[in-house]
């Protein structure tokens, strides 16, 4: 029950810790987990819209590159592409490509590739926010602000 934890503390560590994104709560179960990130672009985010889409894509990366650090290694996962983490991640890809599968091929890699940085650098309040979440199984946007801010 310990993989879901990190993978939704990742989400939430890159979302709300470092891009300030607001998440109104996460949680964990068993073999699953989930976030409910506030989806709706606003000026006072100090982004524009396509760079807040970016990001949502690198908050998207950052739970299976959270899993890939646990391992130590890249894993493949044959159920991926299937996932949500993976379709909400294409689509604001191509919305951010204007529909050229290409385009969004490469901005994915380069999503990819942020996540798993920002994941090693932030992984100390990741594990931080995992273990909290294991005590909790789920947390509010307060608590997820608290967490990150000690
Ligand atoms: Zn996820």
């Amino acid at each position: 029950m310990r993989w879901p934890a990190f993978h939704e503390a990742a989400h939430c560590s890159v979302g709300a810790g470092y891009f300030g994104h607001r998440i109104k709560t996460v949680w964990i179960g068993k073999r699953d987990g989930g976030y409910s990130p506030d989806t709706e672009w606003r000026p006072e985010y100090g982004v524009s819209e396509r760079e807040f889409r970016l990001q949502e894509i690198i908050i998207l990366q950052a739970g299976r590159a959270a899993l890939d650090h646990l391992n130590n290694c890249k894993h493949y996962y044959d159920d991926w592409e299937a996932g949500n983490d993976h379709k909400l991640s294409w689509k604001r890809a191509l919305w951010l490509s204007d529909g050229d599968e290409v385009a969004a091929g490469h901005l994915l890699a380069y999503a990819m590739r942020r996540a798993e940085l920002l994941v090693d650098k932030l992984w100390p309040q990741i594990y931080k926010l995992a273990f909290t979440l294991l005590e909790h199984l789920k947390l509010d946007a307060e608590q997820i602000e608290k967490t990150l801010a000690i």
